[in-house]
């Protein structure tokens, strides 16, 4: 029998009294490896309630204490990344290169939140008036929520609640129900590492999960990433409760590649950035856009380095990326491909039908290359998630801007050229929020916040970054006098707003 899946409620790893279970497969067999509890309600309202008599507590240890949690956590986390990983690539089909890149990427937000005693700090001013101080002052908001999605089930959860924790709050997670394992030994560790129990709570299930979530009065703020008709859902229904939200959803990614550019960069670049983690990332390129005459003839050898590719299992060194995370997510990609082509687009690679040997069920498809797509097409309207690079082509900078800032995603975007004033001109011009000069994945270390926009962003503040600290924290400001034998008195009450 395939294991159940546990919550994690005050400190312990319990059973949950679940009806309904999702099952959790390893996508390159399609084997079930677990079962994910549909948490029950009573269950949800005790992790909340657990949650907040732990942070009553937790908001009074001082903030160096909170962050040597946090240096025993990341000591934990590096000491366990291979086996972290090992879980990572059953239950998502990632290579166990990529899970170890996604695991260290989120090691790399905990140990930003160690900073916290310096990026927790107020500001203040002396004299705003005569003997008038003022100082602000950052404090925890309560108990915090986090909803996931599976493409990167350690990283993300990790760039939620090592921060809100850090900051004073509690944390209830909910990972996404088709990879909860890896979040589970997030909360083994966690555990390790001697945080009082009841910080970090985690629920599973869905939709309704979700939403008791975001229902709850307890709740005070939800952070979200997925899909971007969930993330609309997920931003109307917070708000409309009055919780703070962000929600990082979608894309489409562009790599604007000029005339200049290095060709054997640009197509080494492209490949990984179209096909890595099989395209199943939110910052993958999944559109070239080709500028100027000649560089239409480097579709060739596009093609060429594309077809190198081959998807394999995580325990295959030699796989370029893994399989898709399900048979839906498999079929829909391949119904994307097969409408490019009846639309007038040209195949010049196809990924369809693909088999990996020893592995007859797994939810392979190949690297996918299809050449004159235009944005009237679905492969250019959706976020097609699977291995597949479209190509579009313009005939200077000023068209390739004008294509990207129509296009209603805002997450991230890349330039390849030897132009400085290229490059200038684009990151200036150009409508989206992560921007990489001759970089294809311009993903920013936790130092920088996970700037998204347009359509791929709703909300104020980002994740990570000096952003999640302001996310995490309400401002508190202090305006302060004591008077002494200077202070005038005897002028009769100040009846403006006026300081005096
Ligand atoms: P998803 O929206 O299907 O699921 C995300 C989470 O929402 C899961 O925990 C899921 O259980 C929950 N959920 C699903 N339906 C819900 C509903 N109706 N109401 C409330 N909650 C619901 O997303 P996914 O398929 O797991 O992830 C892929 C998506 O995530 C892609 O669109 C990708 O671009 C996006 N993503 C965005 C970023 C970013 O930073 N912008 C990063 C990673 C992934």
């Amino acid at each position: 029998m395939a294991k159940k899946v546990p919550l994690f409620v005050d400190g312990e790893f319990i059973d949950s009294e679940a009806d309904e279970w999702i099952e959790v497969t390893n996508p390159a067999t399609n084997a079930v490896i677990a079962e994910c509890p549909v948490t029950p309600g009573v269950e949800i309202e005790r992790a909340i309630a657990s949650a907040k008599a732990a942070q009553g507590n937790w908001r009074e240890v001082p903030v160096p204490e909170r962050a040597r949690y946090l240096m025993r956590y990341q000591q934990l986390l590096k000491a366990h990344q291979q086996a972290i990983a090992r879980t990572l690539a059953e239950e998502t089909g990632k290579t166990l290169t990529d899970a170890n890149g996604e695991i260290w990427r989120g090691i790399e937000v905990v140990e930003h939140a160690m900073g916290l005693p310096t990026l927790l700090m107020g500001e203040t001013l002396a004299n705003v008036a005569a003997k008038v101080d003022t100082t602000s002052w950052r404090q925890p908001l309560g108990v915090c929520a986090g909803i996931t999605p599976f493409n990167f089930p350690a990283m993300i959860p990790l760039w939620m609640f090592p921060l809100a924790i850090g900051c004073g709050n509690a944390f209830v997670l909910k990972p996404s129900e088709q990879d909860p394992l890896t979040p589970t030994r997030l909360a083994e560790l966690f555990r390790e590492a001697g945080f009082p129990p009841g910080l970090l709570q985690i629920i599973h299930g869905g939709k309704a999960q979700a939403d008791a979530l975001l229902e709850h009065p307890d709740i005070q703020a939800v952070s979200f990433v997925g899909s971007p008709t969930v993330g609309q859902h997920i931003y109307r229904t917070a708000t409309a409760h009055f919780k703070r939200a962000q929600c990082m959803v979608g894309a489409k990614n562009h790599m604007v590649v000029m005339p200049d550019a290095d060709k054997r960069q640009v197509i080494e670049h492209l490949v990984g950035a179209a096909c890595g983690a099989a395209g199943q990332r939110c910052m993958a390129i999944s559109v070239a856009v080709l500028v100027g005459e000649q560089t239409r003839a480097w579709t060739g050898e596009l093609q060429s380095a594309l077809a190198k590719l081959h998807p394999g299992p995580a325990t295959d060194p030699a796989a370029s990326y893994g399989p898709l995370i399900s048979r839906q997510a498999k079929a829909r990609v391949e119904e994307i491909i097969g409408e490019a082509e009846r639309e007038g687009a040209k195949l010049l690679l196809d990924g369809r039908g693909c088999t990996v040997e020893g592995y007859p069920a797994g939810n392979w498809v190949g690297a996918t290359l299809i050449d004159e797509v235009t944005t009237a097409m679905r492969c250019y309207q959706e976020e097609i998630f699977g291995p597949v690079l479209s190509v579009m082509h313009v005939a200077d900078l000023d068209q390739a801007i004008e294509l990207v800032n129509r296009n209603p995603y805002g997450n991230g975007t890349s330039i390849f050229t030897h132009s400085g004033a290229a490059a200038r001109k684009y990151r200036h011009d150009i409508d989206v929020g992560q921007i990489g000069v001759n970089l294809p994945i311009p993903v920013p270390l936790p130092f920088f916040a996970f700037t998204g926009s347009k359509g791929s962003f709703y909300g104020d503040l980002h994740a990570y970054g000096k952003d999640a600290i302001r996310f995490y924290t309400k401002t508190k400001t202090v305006i302060e006098r004591w008077f002494d034998a200077d202070t005038p008195s005897g002028n009769g009450p100040n009846m403006t707003l006026n300081l005096r």
